[in-house]
């Protein structure tokens, strides 16, 4: 199981190893926010699990609020070496003067976990290990006995790295280590760990991955996987909570609907009049009013959703049923954070519809309406 860069630099941080103060996005507003909380420049980054993101375009230096909106609208949504990105990692950009690489793995040949450094990091290690071996100093680890002090200073003098941050640079090392062990790691690595001008050294990337077979006990770890799976969308985990079927889209539309042919003619028809969908959101048959209640907060907090679009055909559910789940709904809001628009059909619609509260709905009479509303709303939003 591979740990994502944020969750990585979290537990290397929690260790001790100085990692550059950041913050996790999922859209390009939370970039531009969590860049002026942290200060420019910063380097925005994609969460994808895959190395060589800084080429393929994944990884960004900015220094002011449009060039960060300018890499967040680039990077997230990207489809990085097959990966989609759907976060990124906005961080304090380190100015450095040295990229080094130190990291942990399995020795199969050995049999033993080895402690690797190198002066050439930045650059992927597996090249560097091809073509200038030398370029690499391993140091073989008894895991009985741990690293010793002495194990982490040889292989830090053996790459050749400067006097001056040695002594850092062995402490990294031997905490990683120590991670290593303690939370069953299959590899633990720091490329690039940075030398500031001041003789500093910070982690600027992050990678651990973990034994599989061990996560059952490291239950803090398995949290993590969790939170990583599911395309590590923490919506599409409220999802899965709230039993509703759901997909994340890229646009701005909020669609609930019952039953999946009625949402995806939704989706279509946002897209006819011009407007993108945000998501796919079918609350399923019976919708009572806590299941309406539950759809409408999963599309409240998607930042991305500027307007919401209810297409509800009564069956089992019946219409005024779901007219009262969404008066109830709204009416625990002092603002409505987003315009709702409602369009019912079948049992119960004429009932539904005088039921609704049109302090807190827009009320459309056909589908058509109900979706050229929405767009028009989640439009209005985007022209200010
Ligand atoms: P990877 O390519 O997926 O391994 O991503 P890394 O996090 O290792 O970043 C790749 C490269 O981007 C680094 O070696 C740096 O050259 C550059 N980079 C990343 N973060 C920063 C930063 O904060 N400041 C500067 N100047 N460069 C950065
Ligand atoms: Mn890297």
């Amino acid at each position: 199981m591979k740990l994502h860069e944020y969750q990585a630099k979290q537990v290397f941080a929690d260790a001790g190893v100085p990692t550059p103060d950041s913050k996790l996005a999922s859209d390009v507003d939370g970039v531009v926010t969590a860049a002026e909380e942290i200060g420019y420049p910063v380097a925005v980054k994609a969460q994808v699990q895959v190395g060589g993101r800084g080429k393929a375009g994944g990884i960004k230096l900015v220094d002011d609020a449009d060039e960060a909106r300018e890499a967040a609208e680039s990077i997230l949504g990207m489809d990085l070496k097959g990966y989609h990105v759907d976060r990124v990692l906005v961080e304090e950009a380190v100015d450095f003067t040295n990229e080094l690489y130190v990291g942990i793995t399995m020795d199969r040949g050995e049999g033993k976990p080895v402690a690797m450094v190198s002066t050439k990091g930045g650059v992927n290690i597996e090249e560097v290990a091809e073509e200038d071996p030398d370029a690499i100093a391993r140091e073989h680890i008894d895991p009985a006995f741990g690293m010793h002090p002495y194990q982490a200073r040889k292989a830090v003098y053996d790459a050749g790295v400067d006097q001056s941050i040695a002594r850092d640079v062995s402490s990294v090392l031997t905490t990683l280590y120590q991670l290593w062990d303690d939370k069953d790691g299959a590899d633990a690595e720091i490329n690039p760990l940075m030398v500031t001008s001041d003789n500093e050294v910070i982690a600027a990337d992050a990678v651990m991955n973990i034994d599989e077979d061990a996560l059952f006990r490291q239950p803090e770890l398995a949290e993590m996987e969790e939170e990583a799976a599911g395309g590590g969308d923490e919506l599409e985990q409220k999802a899965d909570e709230y039993g509703f079927d759901y997909v994340r889209l890229d646009g701005n539309v909020g669609i609930i609907g019952n039953g999946a042919g009625l949402v995806m003619t939704t989706l279509d028809l946002v897209d006819h009049y011009g407007g993108e969908p945000a998501n796919f959101l079918d609350v399923g048959g019976g919708a009572k009013a806590a299941r309406i209640a539950n759809a409408l907060d999963m599309v409240f907090s998607d930042d991305n959703v500027d307007s919401v679009v209810f297409n509800i055909f009564g069956g089992i559910t019946r219409g005024d049923e779901v007219a009262r789940g969404i008066n109830e709904a709204l009416e625990q809001f002092d603002e409505i954070p987003k315009p709702v628009v409602v369009r019912l059909a079948g049992t119960n619609w004429e009932e539904g519809m005088e039921i609704l509260n049109e302090d807190l709905v827009t009320v459309e009479q056909t589908l058509e309406d109900a979706v050229q509303r929405a767009v028009e709303y989640a439009g209005e939003v985007n022209d200010q």
